[in-house]
């Protein structure tokens, strides 16, 4: 694993060379011409290439667990070129993930260079717009799903953190919540006939939200109100209008707002106690909930954790250290969540850098080889 090291310079101008292709998620082309950069190298190594809007490079065999690794080609912002400051490269995408991808391609080198690959099946998929994903998600992740059902692990080369990997994602759902009351003169307001209104009976669910279904790993957040007489809502705008005058009670209100969760069961029974929140109503209201589908989330299954001790093993042995778990309440959601309940997971194998989605995204250059060596070795271990 010395030549990891001694390859180095040879990473960085890979790097480059990928950093100047700008690649935000709707530069389409531009994220194709990373792909093929990616596929030339893929290819160097002894991977059949495919290209179907992310890049699926595949080698066959039949040793060991049979892996799928995940990359991204697009960024979220781009036009910043590579600048290197000391062992330090500036760049859009240079951390997220440009420099996770070539974690993954140096270790792949370094294992084809022994040999290591020989028999084993081993699928790359680099998604081209893993920031913001097409949808309907079941055909724009088809190919990383397909590629997970023909494997046993996955693992992601987003971000690094020092001593930790990811074993949990966090997935996203959506509600949206319409109240409806009696509309009339507000001195009848809690009257048998008028009742309490549509805003009253909106503040009284989103308090019942607040207090009663809080626990860990779960948040909820509705994100816009509008009440009054007459309301609109535009979804695809997040944006709308009320109005109502102070002498009426008015007769409808919309909330709309986002579910964290993560395990399919804690978002399943969150909503189960929304309902039952939304139906009780105060006088002469009623109200519904929708809730949608958003990401699915990656659950920490003792798969993930077992993963995560042979990834500990690996970097102890190596001498930088135990690596335990990162809390799932500080990540996003990410591809690796598509394929968590098909294989077992583990994410955060990239590279270690700053200020990803923002100008002056960075990443540490002296921390490339080693991240490549971890990764390497655990797919050496995994392979056997
Ligand atoms: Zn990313």
């Amino acid at each position: 694993m010395a030549r990891i090291e001694a390859n180095r310079d040879a990473a960085i101008a890979l790097l480059k060379k990928v950093v100047d292709i700008p690649s935000a998620t709707e530069n389409t082309g531009g994220v194709k011409r990373v792909g093929e950069v990616f596929a030339d190298e893929l290819r160097s190594l002894g991977f059949e290439t495919r290209w179907v809007g992310h890049l699926v490079a595949e080698r066959r065999g039949s040793k060991g667990k049979r892996l799928l690794l995940i990359g991204h080609l697009d960024t979220v912002l781009q036009g910043e070129p590579f600048r290197r400051d000391g062992d330090r490269a500036y760049g859009s995408g240079a951390s997220d993930m440009k420099g996770g991808d070539v974690v993954m391609i140096e270790a792949l080198r370094a294992l084809h260079r022994e040999g290591a690959l020989d028999g084993r099946q081993v699928i790359v998929v680099m998604t081209g717009d893993e920031e913001e994903p097409k949808r309907p998600h079941s055909e724009s992740r088809a190919a990383l799903i397909d590629a997970a059902k023909r494997s046993d692990a996955a693992l992601a080369f987003e971000g690094y953190e020092p001593g930790m990997a990811v074993i949990g994602r966090r997935g996203i759902g959506s509600f949206h919540l319409e109240v409806a009351g009696s509309q009339g003169h507000s001195s009848g307001i809690f009257s048998e006939t008028r009742g309490d209104g549509a805003i009253f009976e909106m503040a009284r669910i989103l308090t019942a939200f607040h207090d009663e279904l809080r626990e860990p790993n779960l948040t909820y957040n509705p994100s816009v109100v509008v009440g009054g007489t007459d309301v609109t809502y535009d979804g695809a705008t997040a944006s709308g209008t009320a109005a109502g005058k102070q002498n009426v009670v008015p007769r409808k209100a919309i909330v709309e707002g986002d579910t964290r969760f993560l395990t399919r069961d804690q978002l399943e029974k969150s909503r189960a106690k929304m309902k039952a929140i939304v139906e009780k109503g105060l006088p002469k209201t009623s109200a519904t909930i929708i809730f949608k589908d958003g990401m699915p989330s990656m659950a920490p299954t003792d798969g993930n954790r077992a993963l995560l001790c042979l990834l500990d093993g690996v970097s102890r042995d190596l001498g930088t250290g135990p690596i335990t778990e990162h809390d799932p309440n500080k990540r996003g959601a990410g591809d690796i969540s598509f394929v968590a309940g098909l294989v077992d997971c583990l994410d955060g194998l990239g590279a270690l850098g700053e200020h990803e989605h923002a100008p002056g995204e960075y990443v540490e250059l002296g921390e490339l080889p080693k991240g490549a060596e971890r990764a390497a070795i655990l797919i050496y271990r995994l392979t056997r």
